[in-house]
């Protein structure tokens, strides 16, 4: 008998939790492309049409109610591009931007010559982001899509650049102190050493990549790693500290996953390339 009350005071939950989902104050989330309906799952489809910060009619939606309120920026860091320079015709295509995950424009109606156009997706992996049209939103996004030299360098990446490896990255923040070079400093060198072909990655290989190039935080993130290893390897080894230059290489150089251990770090040099395969 005290077993059905508890299921059914269980399924009155369930029911107004539904109906609340259903109903609830996430009007921002309406009119998501039905290919992007696994960001939201618990939401149902609704047939709404997307409506964008473009779209004659748009209403701002509420940033500080999500999920990120543990964020100590409430909004980015970048300034506020509201002022609407086109405006969504009724057939307007969207595309979200997969840091916010709010819609803007897609293929712009011809009006808007093409060299006007803000970029909106990464050169290397193709994902759309809103950061260069009109300032991301999302709470704690320092910046989802930019050109490489504006690529905004946290100070606490300096820590873990060299291949989470703490000890080379500290080597290599201790030089830059020393040498009295900013974060950005820092990155600019190294997207010279990119210029010139001096410095090369990865991505660089099978894209088009100079300091120019538009990036996503993650692909930028990436690459500007792969470049600061470099850096750090053409410091002179005169110039870094005694304890540094007693220590041997370890066989599996810069591809050591062991190398995030202190311990193990701080006894082998891993500036090197791999010398073990087996
Ligand atoms: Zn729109
Ligand atoms: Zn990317
Ligand atoms: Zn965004
Ligand atoms: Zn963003
Ligand atoms: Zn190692």
């Amino acid at each position: 008998m005290n077993d059905s009350d508890e299921d059914h005071e269980y399924s009155d939950d369930s029911d107004s939790l539904e109906t609340s989902l259903r109903e609830g104050p996430m009007d921002f989330a309406i009119g998501i492309p039905s290919s992007f309906g696994s960001f939201f799952g618990l939401l149902p489809s609704r047939s709404v049409p997307t409506v964008c910060r473009f779209c004659p009619g748009y209403i701002q939606p509420s940033f500080s109610t999500t999920s990120c309120a543990a964020s100590t920026s409430a909004e980015g860091t970048s300034s506020d591009r509201t002022t609407p320079w086109y405006t969504c015709p009724p057939d307007q295509e969207h595309v979200l931007c997969q840091c916010c995950f709010q819609p803007m424009p897609k293929n712009w109606s011809g009006v808007i010559p093409a060299q006007s156009i803000p970029p909106q997706k990464c050169a290397i992996c193709s994902k759309y982001f809103c950061h260069i049209l009109w300032g991301c939103k999302k709470a704690g996004c320092l910046g989802c899509l930019n050109k490489f030299t504006e690529f905004p360098v946290r100070e606490g990446n300096l820590a873990v650049l060299i291949n989470k490896n703490l000890y080379e990255s500290k080597i290599l923040k201790d030089y830059l102190t020393q040498q009295n070079l900013s974060k950005e400093d820092f990155l600019h060198r190294c997207l010279q050493k990119l210029d010139s072909k001096e410095y090369t990655t990865t991505d660089g290989g099978s894209h088009e990549l100079t300091s120019s190039t538009v990036l996503c935080y993650k692909c930028g993130w990436r690459n500007f790693q792969e470049l600061a290893y470099q850096f750090r390897r053409d410091i002179p080894r005169d110039q870094l500290p005694d304890s540094f230059r007693q220590r041997t290489d370890c066989y599996w150089g810069r591809n050591c996953r062991t190398q995030s251990m202190p311990h193990h770090a701080s006894n082998f040099n891993h500036i090197c390339e791999q010398t073990r395969f087996t």
